[in-house]
Formats: C-alpha cells, sequence, structure tokens
C-alpha cells in the first residue's frame, strides 16, 4: 500500500533530523569513549595531554581536536563532531593518530 502525503513526510522528516543520512553527530550524540573500538585503534584520549607519547610519537603538545581539521565543533566549543567518530563527539581538548592540523 503506496503511504500517504503525510506519512511520506513524517518519514522524511524522521530522516531529515536524524544522523542517518548526513553521518553528522547531532548536539546530543554521545561523547565517544575511549573503550571504543575505533577510540582504542586510534590511540583517542579525550585528553589530549593522556596520550601516549611513546607509541604516538608524532603528538605535539599543544594538538588537540580543537585545531584538527576533522573537527566538526564550532570555535570554542567543550565538545563537537569529528569525521572520525560518525554520530558521536569528541572533546575538543581530544586527540588521536589521525590528528590533522588545520590549515
Ligand atoms: Fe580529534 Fe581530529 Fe582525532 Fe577527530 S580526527 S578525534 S578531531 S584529533
Amino acid at each position: 500500500m503506496p503511504c500517504s502525503r503525510r506519512q511520506f513526510i513524517a518519514i522524511a522528516a524522521t530522516f531529515a533530523s536524524s544522523s542517518v543520512l548526513t553521518g553528522e553527530a547531532r548536539a546530543d550524540a554521545p561523547m565517544v569513549s575511549e573503550s571504543d573500538p575505533t577510540a582504542q585503534a586510534l590511540g583517542y584520549r579525550a585528553n589530549a595531554s593522556q596520550v601516549d607519547k611513546a607509541k604516538y610519537p608524532k603528538f605535539q603538545a599543544g594538538q588537540s581536536c580543537s585545531s584538527c581539521q576533522l573537527f566538526q565543533g564550532k570555535a570554542g566549543a567543550a565538545s563537537g563532531p569529528c569525521q572520525i567518530f560518525g554520530g558521536k563527539i569528541v572533546n575538543s581538548g581530544g586527540w588521536c593518530s589521525a590528528y590533522t592540523k588545520k590549515a
């Protein structure tokens, strides 16, 4: 049975407000946990000062998500979406080995 115009609009609105199509995290998205498998693989730390510097020698003091090209949060925000962790948000003071300095 084809859906009615009203049903179609309701379904479209649901998708538009979800992260299913965009891959973007909503403001109420969960924080990435350091125990998340992707986070572990990339050495993500919510606090960049706790990065394992022996394991990740490319880490340099002062680097954090807030200055990473992949961070999608607003300037000055405490946290925000990251292109690596779709549907979740990272701490702006965090770091992982995918860090890429903003151009
Ligand atoms: Fe943070 Fe960048 Fe790693 Fe994302 S890719 S967690 S913004 S350092």
